[in-house]
């Protein structure tokens, strides 16, 4: 029974006792190898090594190590990951490089649903370089790709609804119209296999802080496809991204490799403290996490089905174990102040407006039997209507990942 499963390493994982954590989804647990490292970060390589640090301990070379590091959980080869500034920023810089790859087309298609900095983004870039915005749901793209298109971009799994779509074929339905493909991991990254080099994939992002476990304000990443690194034009033009930054020379000149998508200097101790979150993976099959992670998602699914429809809950998340990722989300009434209510008994997930409860499943330290913890919590704040119980301000504050 799935509700036996264990989780796969929780013994990586600080997690205080009686919390059960659904929101790996927005904010990772953390990695226990964490404080050692900021530790050393902080007392040795800043306070005694100093500016030394740079060579000595490796800091130039961080943005492209955990770059490799990054890249082995996404399917990219060496030498295509980059670690740095947050996803917005590296939205800009493969949305703007994409359009300047194909001169002349004048169309961005982007996921009308996909999450609100991605379309942000989009429709900046747009207004920039005067291009035309399409918003569509992934499975119409094939009616809208034509020879105008530059580029599409969109997540590979809705943040809201927990879909997952076809990297491979929407990678290649997108190069057949000659436009570039741009992948938006955040929700993918660390979550299941995701195969960025096998795929043709152009361009792609993700943040550090969600199923790659990083921490508040870890650094994102960027891919570019070692084959387009000769020929792609990055917007950002830092210094980091010189052929030779210290050169201190009066005009830009791109690295020739994945170096030039670095921008300026980089967040280190943010970077560190990833650099050992993602020791969480080693040794961990990628197919071992999607398989565990299925599992669980599976196990709220049919709980749902069976104990929550007459409480009004709807699973929005698509039942297709291909068309899932690695969260679950349920329509309910009053979603908010279940989850509110949820949260006061130790169950952690998030809400998302109007009347979404999404629950994230991170096998790597979460169990079968959390699980129905979990939703044995939920049923009985629906049976006993204790969301009603309390009154609960609502905070424009509340993060929204
Ligand atoms: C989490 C998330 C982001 C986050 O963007 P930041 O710039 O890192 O805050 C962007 N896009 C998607 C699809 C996300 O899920």
């Amino acid at each position: 029974m799935s509700s036996e499963r264990a989780a796969l390493a929780p013994e990586r994982f600080v997690l205080s006792d009686g919390t059960i954590y659904l929101d790996g989804n927005s904010l990772g647990a953390m990695p226990v190898g964490v404080p050692a490292a900021v530790e050393d970060a902080l007392h040795r390589q800043w306070a005694a090594d100093l500016i030394t640090s740079w060579n000595d301990n490796g800091w130039w070379q961080l943005p492209a190590r955990i770059g490799d590091r990054i890249g082995a959980l996404v399917g990219a080869g060496p030498g295509q990951v980059i670690c740095g500034d947050s996803t917005s920023v590296q939205l800009f810089q493969t949305l703007v490089a994409a359009a300047r790859l194909r001169p002349g087309r004048t169309v961005l298609i982007t996921d009308g649903g996909g999450f609100p900095t991605d379309q942000y983004l989009t429709d900046s870039v747009a207004r920039l370089l005067d291009l035309e915005v399409v918003r569509i749901h992934p499975s119409e793209l094939a009616r809208h790709l034509d020879a105008r298109t530059a580029a599409v971009s969109f997540s590979l799994v809705d943040y809201r609804t927990g879909e997952l779509f076809d990297l491979a074929g929407v990678t290649a339905a997108t190069h057949a119209a000659g436009a570039v493909m741009v992948w938006d991991l955040c929700h993918a990254a660390g979550a299941l296999p995701v195969r960025l080099d096998e795929a043709g994939v152009d361009l792609a992002v993700g943040c550090s802080y969600k199923y790659l476990n990083g921490g508040p304000g870890a650094p994102a990443w960027i891919y570019v496809a070692a084959g387009l690194q000769a020929e792609i034009d990055l917007p950002l033009t830092g210094w980091h991204g010189h052929r030779s930054p210290f050169a201190l020379e009066q005009h830009y000149a791109p690295a020739a490799s994945i170096e030039q998508a670095r921008i300026g200097t980089p967040p280190l101790l943010s970077m560190l403290a990833l650099d050992a979150a993602l020791d969480a993976f080693d040794g961990i099959e990628l197919s071992a996490v999607r398989a565990a992670s299925l599992a669980l998602t599976d196990q709220v699914i049919a709980y749902a089905d069976e104990q929550l429809t007459r409480y009004d809950v709807e699973v929005v998340t698509p039942r297709a174990a291909s068309r899932r990722g690695s969260h679950v989300s349920l329509r309910m009434p009053s979603a908010y102040e279940v989850c509110q209510a949820l949260i006061a008994r130790g169950v952690i997930g998030d809400y998302r407006a109007p009347d979404m409860l999404r629950l994230g499943l991170t096998p790597l330290y979460l169990s079968g039997q959390d699980v129905d913890r979990a939703m044995a919590e939920l049923r009985d704040v629906l049976e006993t209507k204790a969301y009603q119980a309390v009154e609960f301000a609502r905070s424009s504050d509340h993060p929204v990942t």
